[in-house]
């Protein structure tokens, strides 16, 4: 009922909602013989190389999956804007997460340490669903928000709204290739944008 009322906006997590750098590399140290340096590391990944070659040994790819959702490694994320941004967005809008997280009770433990448990009306992690299956469910006046193409092509294929955020790993450049309606630099321009939206429709 919410969901054919208020305008829904389907939030990305990683990347979007917190910033995830430092758990991330901290992860890949903890299985990396040699661990590259911060800035060469950072310098791969936004080139798209993957995790199963950085790591000395393939074989480390699920320790290093399960590493990076444990509950001790989530501490490192931070809100990538106040917890107060987030209970006012909801306010307006059907807040929705869509993540590729596998871990989904480490994921509501570190959504309710970090005070936004009663922002969302759906939590959906992508561990046995598709991404695109879930986005083509909403409506066109609803919106996808995320810092990779992968969001931002399956919202456009849906014909929803798409907005890439560059709080997470792509430049503009590589946004831009997914064609998103608009690129912000953080959520915290949501606001805005929304409004401008709220004034066509
Ligand atoms: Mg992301």
């Amino acid at each position: 009922m919410a969901r054919a009322l208020r305008r829904s906006i389907i939030l990305d997590f990683d990347g979007t909602i917190v910033d995830y750098r430092e758990r991330f590399y901290q992860a890949y140290c903890n299985f990396a013989k040699k661990p590259l340096d911060c800035k060469t590391f950072w310098g791969l990944r936004a080139q798209n190389k993957k995790m199963a070659e950085l790591l000395d040994s393939p074989h480390f790819l699920k320790d290093f999956d399960m590493a990076l959702e444990s509950p001790d490694l989530l501490q490192e994320d931070k809100l990538l804007c106040p917890p107060e941004f987030l209970h006012a967005l909801k306010k307006k809008y059907n807040l929705v997460v869509i993540t590729n997280r596998k871990n989904e009770k480490a994921l509501l433990l570190q959504i309710n340490t970090l005070g936004i448990q009663d922002c969302f009306s759906e939590i959906m992690t992508t561990a046995d669903l598709d991404k695109q299956a879930i986005i083509s469910q909403y409506s066109k006046k609803d919106v996808v928000v995320g810092d990779s193409e992968e969001e931002i092509i399956a919202g456009n294929k849906s014909g929803l709204i798409t907005i890439g955020v560059l709080s997470g790993l792509r430049t503009r450049e590589q946004l831009l290739k997914a064609n998103p309606r608009v690129i912000i630099e953080s959520i915290m321009e949501l606001p805005k944008v929304l409004e401008g939206l709220d004034f066509l429709v």
